[in-house]
């Protein structure tokens, strides 16, 4: 089959013939129609420290996916070929404490697709059947090849209330401007999302009904007074790994305020800690998805009006990957989706 291949420790991917993986009984066979580029493939492509730490080479990358299930092991019940379906990536343990306790997106032992085992961008994906998540028909390819960061997206803002309340998302990426979305589905009031890029402010004006804000020309407190904030926002989500967007963040919060942190910054960068203790900040880091809870409410939003399709910006051939990969790369983007079918 046709892979997109970490087949060298240096930068690119390179599509290549690789053997269609053998499933074990506990397992399905998923013929990949669509996949979803990531930051983290653009690590991988790279090839920089953190990918070099952690890549296995050679590898099939890739965790972002939708397709159909063409082969079924011999323990599994309950999915059928045929089936259309996107999956979690993370494949857990099932030994540690948290694991027994249900709390499987906390497990220690979590290796990712694409990371660290043989991953989706491929003609077909190996995923152990507890890691399926079956797609209705109102979700097409497309989205269910983005449903791993909108899931990130869907954890984060679930985080804390946001019922009527004022919330902020630092960086406009895709999963900041999906958070957006989420924010004002689920009855958020103001929704402020702030970027230094103005390409991506203007994508996230078009997804979802928010205020950008481009920091680097205006003060973030400027936009909390004309917008009659009196003490600042309640609720923060912080999605840049940006250290000066987690600053203004905690700037702008009303005391008590509560943040949930899902950007990673690179290595480790200094935080104003008396500042936080001082306003009684909550702060919550955000891993993954909660498996399978984020999953159930992310379709279920799905279903019921929430609408993030244009954050897909490109669509490409999968042939045409190196393409994909550029349009990433340039920031110019929202989501790039490849088409496998
Ligand atoms: P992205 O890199 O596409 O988006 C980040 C955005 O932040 C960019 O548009 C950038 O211009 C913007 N930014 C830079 N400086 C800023 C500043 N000072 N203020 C506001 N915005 C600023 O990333 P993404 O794919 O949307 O992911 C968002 C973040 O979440 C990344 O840091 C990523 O590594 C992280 N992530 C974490 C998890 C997890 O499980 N914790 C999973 C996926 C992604
Ligand atoms: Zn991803």
């Amino acid at each position: 089959m046709k892979a997109l291949v970490k087949a060298k420790p240096e930068e690119g991917l390179w599509m290549e013939r690789v053997p269609v993986p053998e499933i074990g009984p506990d397992d399905v066979l998923i013929k990949i129609r669509a996949t979803g580029i990531c930051g983290t493939d653009i690590h991988i492509w790279n090839w920089d420290d953190w990918a070099q730490k952690t890549v296995p080479v050679p590898l099939v990358t890739g965790h972002e996916f939708a397709g159909e299930i063409v082969e079924i092991g011999r323990n599994v019940d309950d999915l059928t070929i045929g089936q259309r379906c996107s999956g979690e990536g993370h494949l857990i343990g099932k030994h540690s404490r948290q694991s027994r306790a249900g709390k499987f997106h906390l497990d220690p032992e979590t290796r990712g697709i694409g990371v660290n085992e043989q991953g989706a961008f491929a003609q077909y994906l190996r995923l152990p059947a507890f890691n399926v998540v079956p797609l209705p028909d109102s979700i097409p390819d497309e989205i269910g090849a983005i449903l791993d960061p909108l899931g990130n997206a869907v954890h984060t803002a679930l985080s804390f209330d946001l019922v009527g309340e004022d919330v902020l998302i630092t960086g406009a990426g895709p999963i900041g401007i999906m958070a957006a979305a989420v924010a004002r589905h689920v009855g958020a009031r103001h929704v402020v999302i702030t970027d230094v890029n103005p390409d991506r402010l203007a994508l996230a004006g078009q997804v979802a009904d928010v205020v950008p804000v481009n920091v680097g020309e205006e003060d973030l407190k400027d936009v909390v007074a004309r917008l009659g904030m009196k003490e600042g926002f309640d609720v923060g989500l912080e999605m840049s790994g940006n250290q000066r967007a987690l600053d203004q963040m905690v700037e702008t919060l009303v005391m008590g305020g509560r943040i949930a942190l899902l950007g990673i910054p690179p290595g480790k960068s200094p935080v104003d800690w008396s500042r936080i203790v001082f306003k009684a900040i909550t702060i919550k880091g955000v891993y993954g998805r909660e498996i399978f809870e984020t999953w159930y409410k992310m379709i279920a939003m799905l279903e019921n009006g929430l609408d993030v399709s244009r954050v897909i910006t490109h669509r490409f051939p999968v042939d045409s990957f190196e393409e994909g990969f550029a349009v990433m790369k340039s920031g110019k983007s929202g989501k790039v989706v490849l088409d496998w079918a």
